[in-house]
């Protein structure tokens, strides 16, 4: 079985589940992948740059078109019911459960004009790991958003796609995230890490080969997620505006890095806080432009240390790591990893390790035995092959 074929539900099970439920064959199966990111962290919603790629795992729907206003969907991955609800009663911040992502896309869609009143009845199915920082809920509504563009003939763009879904989870679930991860769902591409500009979002597809380089960047999931993270997301963007507004810049995206000593001059000695964040937004802007760098001159290795870099900063300096994903990147650098950093929102989730492919069963040995030997609950440990984006089966 090869990688992507195990973190994938097949497009027939979904398909044939769909049927069971509702007694009738869907119009069709889409899937939309969770994602790593590789470098660029908090980042996004500062208009700057991050460089994701997709997972094999995906988050895979059959849906129908309906013509009378019900929308029905359901869960594999979810005890209960199908919940059913209707396209014009759909309410934001109505704490529907996990119902809200597949609505919240629907609302959007409409709120932005989109005819798609008929309502859809939608069966998913996902391997995405769920709170895991890989982006369950962002295939979640990816998958749910292609699949009624194509249904109701929208024609979304893979832009369009990621705005309507992020939407969805700001507006709608009440989720304050950036747009990197519903990009990264809609527009990676396979073999390749995408070079995203949060500004215009506009992309790049950077090859990335990493098994024909003789490496492995392996994902660990910590399993856990410190509650400290639900408040901490809204501080730092928070923080990061001030620090904007301090420099006299629209976002920190406009602050050059060759300018960052002489910004941090500027600002109040008082609140190293702001400084701090200040220091990690520019910076890790700037390590995405060396990975870029890296990766063009062909010394994928040479980003290793980048990785081990940009952790250290979202440690010390934006301070969203937490003991287990520290552990992450000091048991993989002392096992010979070539880097490794926490990726995602922090306070948990998850972490990137990039190693040789010949020593990535010993780095991920000495991963999970530095977890047992700390008293930590056992890592989950898989290799981050570069997949594709959202699409239809
Ligand atoms: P992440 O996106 O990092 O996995 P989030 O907290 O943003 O974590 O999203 C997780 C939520 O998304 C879950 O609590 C659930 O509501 C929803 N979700 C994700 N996958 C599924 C699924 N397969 N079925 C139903 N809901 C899901
Ligand atoms: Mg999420």
């Amino acid at each position: 079985m090869s990688a992507a074929e195990e973190f994938t539900v097949s497009a027939a099970e979904v398909s044939d589940a769909f049927t069971a439920l509702y007694g009738y064959a869907p119009a069709g199966v889409w899937a939309a992948p969770g994602r790593v990111n590789l470098i660029g962290e908090y980042t996004d919603f500062n208009e700057g740059f991050v460089m994701p790629l997709a997972l094999p795992h995906t988050a895979v729907a059959a849906v129908a078109r309906r013509d009378d206003g019900i929308l029905r969907v359901h869960s594999a991955d979810v005890a209960g019911p199908v919940v059913e609800l209707t396209v014009d009663g759909l309410t934001p911040l109505s704490d529907g459960g996990w119902a809200a992502y597949p609505a919240g896309v629907v609302w959007a869609l409409r709120d932005a004009g989109h005819a798609v009143g008929g309502g859809a009845d939608v069966h998913l199915a996902s391997t995405v790991p769920t709170g895991a920082g890989l982006s369950s809920s962002a295939a979640l509504e990816v998958v749910t958003a292609l699949a009624l563009s194509d249904l109701y003939e929208l024609r979304l763009t893979r832009s369009e796609l990621a705005l309507l879904a992020q939407r969805a989870e700001n507006a709608f679930v009440g989720v304050p995230c950036g747009v990197m991860d519903q990009m990264a769902s809609a527009a990676c591409e396979a073999g390749h890490v995408l070079h995203l500009d949060c500004r215009d979002l506009s992309v790049r597809q950077v090859p990335f080969d990493l098994a024909g380089d003789g490496l492995t960047l392996l994902v660990v999931d910590t399993r856990v997620k410190h509650a400290l993270g639900d408040g901490a997301y809204a501080e730092r963007r928070a923080g990061c505006e001030a620090g904007a507004r301090a420099l006299g810049v629209s976002h920190l995206r406009d602050v050059p890095f060759a300018e960052l000593p002489s910004a941090l001059d500027r600002l109040p000695g008082a609140d190293d806080r702001v400084r701090r964040y200040v220091r990690h937004v520019v910076s890790d802007d700037h390590r995405v432009e060396r990975v870029i760098s890296l990766l063009n001159a062909g010394d994928v290795r040479g980003i290793g240390p980048v990785l081990t870099e940009g952790h250290a900063s979202l440690r010390d300096d934006l301070r969203i790591s937490c003991p287990e994903l520290d552990l992450v990147v000091e048991a993989a650098g002392a096992a010979g990893a070539l880097g490794a950093r926490m990726t995602g929102g922090g306070f948990g989730g998850s972490a990137v390790v990039l190693a040789e492919a010949a020593d990535a069963d010993a780095v991920a040995k000495s991963v999970r035995e530095a977890f047992a030997g700390a008293g930590f609950a056992a890592p989950r440990v898989f290799p981050a092959v570069a997949s594709a984006g959202a699409r239809r089966l």
